[in-house]
């Protein structure tokens, strides 16, 4: 269907992004994926090309437009060429939102020419080894100590987490049992900080490209100064922005489970057996139109939200609708697919292999398929 969310400049976008890609990503992809992370030199020429900058006001290095539908084209572009751009999604899109809506002036002039650069790598850690959907269930604490906090606590599944050199870390300030979201906080902890380690990089079954780790802090002395936004604000901060962060997945979801339709029709058209190619039963056509129409319903529910987001209407109810569904869908998609690829499929030098690996975790991370279905039922009055 056509479609009427991107305009001129978003067009012009994405044909220096496609080049990009093609050039710079594709060749390399490969052995990123061995090296289970994305290379700094490429956050750098994203900096140069001024992609890491997109949203940062001008006086820090950036473009200052803070468009939404760039990512989008960003990540419509990664797909076309079967790539995910793991980190740099997380840091743009989810990340980069913290740092320009709740930091101080002083720590703008600190981080954003450096994030605008590319030089400064960032991660966001909230989940706990004992608590992920529960959000406020959190027990890192950190306890005022003069000029610092203190702060003592593990987080798990970080993206980033290795590579970063800024953690936004989610830390109780407060242990006011009667409102467990009241005393969340967000601090910035630098790489190299006395105290925190970074652990383990997780085997994952997919998005190979990024790294996910574990992170502990022990004794870390935190300056007040790096704490963004207010104290016991981490909460409200969260709900916010998580917003984005749903909104960021389900585009990831459609583009590729387009990806993956237009990767099986290429095969499907080519495979022979029986004399034919696989592409000509009536069975095989049936299930490709059928995948196609998933895509579009999902699609046309998107273009709705990004219309929504960019224009600063989407609100936390849809989002999570529009997570759940496009997620879902990607699933369903990127199954029937493989299916059609027979043994190949299985076989991960085959795209459709790692379309499939990589969108298990849409349904996860971000919220839960579950907690998508909790936010959307209480909307319900239930
Ligand atoms: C690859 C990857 C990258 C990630 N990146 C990050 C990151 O950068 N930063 C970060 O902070 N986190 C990150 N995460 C963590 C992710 O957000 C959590 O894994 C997710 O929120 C689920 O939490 P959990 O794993 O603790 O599952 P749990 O909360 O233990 O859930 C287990 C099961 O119970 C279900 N469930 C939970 N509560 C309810 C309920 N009330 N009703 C019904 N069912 C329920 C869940 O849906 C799930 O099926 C990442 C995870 C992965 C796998």
């Amino acid at each position: 269907m056509q479609r009427d969310v991107f305009t001129a400049d978003h067009e012009a976008f994405r044909l220096v992004v496609r080049e990009f890609v093609e050039r710079e990503v594709v060749p390399l992809y490969a052995e990123w994926e061995r090296a289970g992370e994305l290379p700094r030199k490429f956050f750098r020429q994203l900096g140069a090309l001024g992609v890491m900058g997109m949203a940062v006001p001008e006086e820090y290095g950036g473009a200052g437009d803070s468009d939404y539908r760039y990512n989008v084209v960003l990540q419509e572009e990664a797909a076309r060429a079967q790539v995910t751009l793991g980190t740099l999604r997380t840091q743009l899109e989810v990340i980069l939102p913290y740092f320009l809506g709740y930091s101080s002036e002083e720590q703008r002039r600190r981080w954003l020419p450096g994030l605008a650069a590319g030089e400064l790598l960032t991660a966001i850690a909230m989940t706990e080894p004992d608590t992920g959907s529960d959000l406020a269930g959190m027990r890192t604490t950190a306890v005022r100590d003069g000029g610092d906090y203190v702060l003592n606590g593990a987080k798990t599944f970080i993206t980033g987490g290795l590579l970063a050199d800024l953690v936004i870390v989610v830390a109780r300030t407060s242990t006011e049992e009667s409102d467990r979201r009241a005393g969340l906080t967000l601090l910035v902890v630098e790489d190299g900080m006395p105290g925190f380690v970074k652990g383990r990089k997780l085997d994952k079954l997919g998005c190979k490209v990024q790294d996910t780790a574990e992170l502990s802090f022990a004794d870390v002395r935190v300056p007040a100064g790096n704490r963004l936004g207010e104290e016991g604000e981490a909460f409200r901060y969260l709900r916010h922005n998580l917003v984005q962060e749903r909104m960021t997945i389900a585009v990831g979801s459609v583009t590729q489970a387009r990806a993956a339709l237009d990767a099986t029709v290429a095969y499907v058209s080519a495979r022979k057996v029986f004399g034919t190619t696989v592409g000509s039963f009536q069975n095989i056509k049936f299930e490709l139109a059928a995948v196609a129409a998933e895509i579009e319903a999902a699609q046309a529910l998107l273009d709705a939200a990004i219309r929504a987001h960019a224009g600063g209407r989407l609100d936390g109810v849809d989002a999570a609708k529009t997570k759940l569904f496009c997620t879902e869908m990607q699933g369903r998609v990127v199954d029937r697919c493989l299916q059609l690829f027979g043994g190949y499929g299985y076989i991960t030098e085959f795209p459709i292999a790692r379309l499939y690996a990589d969108a298990r975790v849409t349904r996860i991370y971000g919220g839960t398929s579950e907690v998508m279905k909790l936010i959307i039922s209480k909307s319900l009055g239930l």
